[in-house]
């Protein structure tokens, strides 16, 4: 192959000398052989030197996003912590619930039953962590899972406090536990006696409340009116409530009768005024109790 050669001229502005020069192909050849390489030597070195950035800049990011990850870990852990022991505290007032509403009051681990049961957290989800931060992820997953067993057992336990309450509350609703009329003077106890009209000795099953004719006369507990009536009889103008839980109540001698048969009525609802009807000495209200069919002593079911 034949030599080619480039002659190089120069002219300066000047108006100096013009320089020539004669470069032979092979050494321009080569010239950007050197230039290429060295340019694609600086290419690599720039690139990488970039890409080395990039990757500490992510690396960096990594290390910020983790620590932040950890300490969300540490700050669930403690709210964790601290749920636990509301709910523990929580457990302690139900069993003291149970035991003031006569319930049976569950053993502690009846309050964590359901443990061990389906996690709530799918644990696939941090399956590609690795080391502690995969056994931190998978201790907060067991941690919320018997959390939610814990408080379901709670709900239901409460609910039946709340029930069993509901229905104390009705029985003692129900339960003649106070004297029908605001004075709590005894004319007659619940006591052997010898009858004022008839002078025969008998046993009084009711106690006599003295008062002023036309004294309100109130309902002793919740119930229905089974009877209301007028009479010339012995018990006079008498009302007669019916409350459940085998309890009725009995009020004779009345002077009004405010009630009709069938009407429901709260405790201390007015259902009739004192007086001296019947069979009476003097102005007052017999006034009795039965439970299941036998009468038996009001002053034991009255507190003052
Ligand atoms: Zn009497």
């Amino acid at each position: 192959m034949a030599n080619h050669f480039f002659s190089l001229v120069i002219v300066p502005d000047s108006g100096s000398d013009i320089k020539s020069g004669i470069l032979n192909i092979k050494f321009i050849s080569f010239l950007f052989c050197i230039l290429f390489i060295t340019f694609i030597i600086c290419l690599f070195f720039v690139v990488g030197y970039h890409i080395k950035l990039s990757q500490e800049r992510e690396f960096n990011n990594l290390i910020s996003t983790m620590d932040r990850l950890h300490n969300h870990i540490d700050k669930s852990k403690k709210i964790l912590n601290t749920l636990s022991e509301k709910l523990l505290s929580v457990q302690n007032n139900d069993m003291a619930l149970r035991k003031i509403a006569f319930m049976d009051v569950l053993d502690k681990d009846m309050y964590e039953a359901g443990i061990g049961g389906h996690a709530l957290v799918d644990e696939a989800l941090f399956s590609n962590f690795s080391g502690n931060f995969k056994d931190d992820l998978r201790l907060i997953s067991l941690d919320i899972t018997k959390l939610a067993s814990r408080l379901n057992v709670q709900e239901e336990s409460l609910g039946e406090i709340n029930e069993k309450f509901q229905k104390n509350q009705k029985e003692i609703n129900s339960t003649p536990s106070q004297l029908p009329t605001n004075s709590y003077r005894v004319t007659s106890g619940y006591s052997w006696r010898r009858n004022p009209i008839t002078g025969k000795r008998e046993f009084h099953r009711a106690v006599d409340l003295g008062g002023k004719r036309g004294d309100r006369i109130h309902a002793t507990a919740n119930g229905v009116v089974i009877s209301a009536k007028i009479s010339h009889g012995a018990l006079g103008n008498c009302v007669r409530i019916r409350h459940g839980y085998g309890y009725e109540t009995l009020y004779g001698h009345l002077n009004e009768i405010k009630v009709k048969p069938g009407q429901q009525v709260k405790k201390n609802e007015i259902i009739g005024t004192m007086g001296a009807t019947g069979r009476a000495s003097g102005v007052h209200v017999h006034y009795a109790i039965l439970h299941f069919g036998d009468k038996i002593n009001p002053m034991k079911y009255f507190s003052p």
